[in-house]
């Protein structure tokens, strides 16, 4: 069985649900895990911000605007009164218990509560259409099976013990409907994956039925190689192995959030990514092969600070690194790239929050330099070791360029250079030009 995912935009309006709809009656049986709306989570965050300041009357304005606009949704999404009203009256009383938190204490687990409603409203609107359209589709509640255990992982044993459960209650139906993003923690209470977490959902669904093939639809137009798309000429990416997929969502590949990989490798179940735009094209597909011999992208991320200690007491001495990491760990800041010598340390962060208490204590330890404005430009694709050509090949792509860092062997798969914001745009291209082949000669 297959296990599509669509969001919040391929969801956004009631002609977006009329096409899922349509995409996902072709008689095969499956499972359709869906978002909110687009822009209902953020509502559902606002509602709960007035909450928390016990400003009522800002609460019932956005809930009222949002109400609204999903009688408008209800009005366009059904073609008869029956559909119409039976799904309305779902929403009034999702709107209806929304606002009794305005009367109530509010707290972080209503505020979860609160969150959950955008996906339970959506799902319900789906169903009740294929229904309405003759379809046999039933809805699978989320809050039934999807779990989280004590450390806030997703419990996998349960998922799976309770799906089958809720699925074999319907053995003749050709769709199965579900929430995406929310859950119940260890505690029963409703919680939820994190924002954008519906990828995940899909992936632990996928795990925990096997599925032949887990599809994330979005209405983005697939993966590129050379994401973003600063440069000339671009193709898409047809394959990606779940570790090339990992190194890219670092540079904000939004196409796949970056918890979804795990799932999914470590069950084997590839991952498609899909464009609802254009639902024929074969999207892009990410799985455990690796594409040997090649180069998949070339991605980049900006805003990026180096920070290089200097220290004569490094050479020869342990535990010098660890001092280092320890700093920047204390201070809540994660470390991207590392490079060092006998007697020297670089480092960079995307996170200057504490940069200057960080320097302040990194400089009991030795000279501290600091270089702000930087980019990460990232080579990824099959960069196993023993193969050969392709450093060169993209050191000498950036022969013109002064590269700050360079990090290569910390996976097979990337290799990573710190180099000016102002470069980017002339080191993407050039590293397009000589990896991809497109401009020769
Ligand atoms: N609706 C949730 C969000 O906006 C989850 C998702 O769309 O993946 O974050
Ligand atoms: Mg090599």
């Amino acid at each position: 069985m297959k296990v599509l995912k669509f969001g919040g935009t391929s969801v956004g309006s009631a002609q977006r649900m009329k096409d899922v709809a349509r995409l996902v009656t072709d008689g095969e049986k499956k499972i359709v895990v869906l978002s909110a709306m687009s822009g209902t989570t953020n509502s559902l965050v606002e509602i709960s911000d007035y909450l928390y300041k016990k400003n009522s009357d800002g609460a019932n304005d956005v809930i009222n605007r949002l109400e609204q606009k999903y009688k408008q949704h209800l009005a366009e999404l059904y073609a008869t009164d029956e559909y119409r009203q039976k799904t309305q009256e779902v929403l009034a009383a999702i709107f209806g218990s929304i606002r009794a938190y305005t009367k109530d204490l509010f707290t972080l687990f209503e505020e979860k509560v609160v969150l959950a409603q955008g996906e339970l409203m959506s799902t319900n609107m789906v169903v009740n259409y294929l229904q309405e359209q003759g379809v046999n589709a039933v809805l699978i509640p989320a809050l039934e099976y999807m779990r989280t255990d004590k450390n806030a992982e997703p419990d996998l044993a349960y998922i799976r013990e309770k799906l089958a459960v809720q699925l074999a209650k319907y053995p003749d139906a050709d769709i199965y409907i579900t929430q995406g993003f929310i859950c119940r923690n260890a505690y029963g209470e409703i919680d939820n994956l994190q924002r954008g977490g519906s990828d995940y959902t899909a992936s632990l669904i996928g795990a925990a039925v096997d599925a032949t093939e887990i599809q994330i639809w979005t209405d983005i137009d697939g993966m590129h190689d050379n994401d973003p798309r600063i440069v000339d000429h671009t193709s898409p990416v047809r394959h990606l192995n779940f570790d090339e997929a990992a190194e890219l969502a670092y540079f904000g590949a939004k196409i796949l959030h970056p918890t979804c990989v795990q799932p999914a490798k470590y069950a084997n179940i590839p991952v498609r990514l899909l464009n609802t735009m254009d639902p024929s094209a074969p999207g892009t597909i990410i799985s455990n092969d690796t594409e040997h011999g090649k180069i998949k992208a070339v991605a980049a991320k900006e805003n990026i600070t180096a920070i290089k200690i200097k220290s004569s007491r490094m050479l020869l001495a342990h535990g010098f690194l660890r001092k280092v990491f320890e700093i920047f760990e204390s201070y809540q800041t994660s470390i991207d790239m590392v490079c060092t010598s006998e007697v020297g340390v670089s480092m960079s962060i995307d996170n200057t929050k504490h940069l200057t208490e960080i320097i302040a204590d990194l400089k009991k330890y030795g000279t501290v330099t600091v270089d702000e404005g930087m980019c990460i430009i990232c080579v990824v694709g099959d960069l196993t070791w023993e193969n050969i050509g392709f450093e060169t090949l993209a050191m000498d792509a950036l022969k013109d360029i002064p590269v700050r860092m360079v990090s290569y062997g910390g996976s097979n798969y990337n290799i990573s250079f710190l180099i000016r914001e102002a470069d980017k745009k002339r080191a993407l291209q050039a590293l397009s030009d000589t990896l991809f082949n497109k401009k020769k000669g």
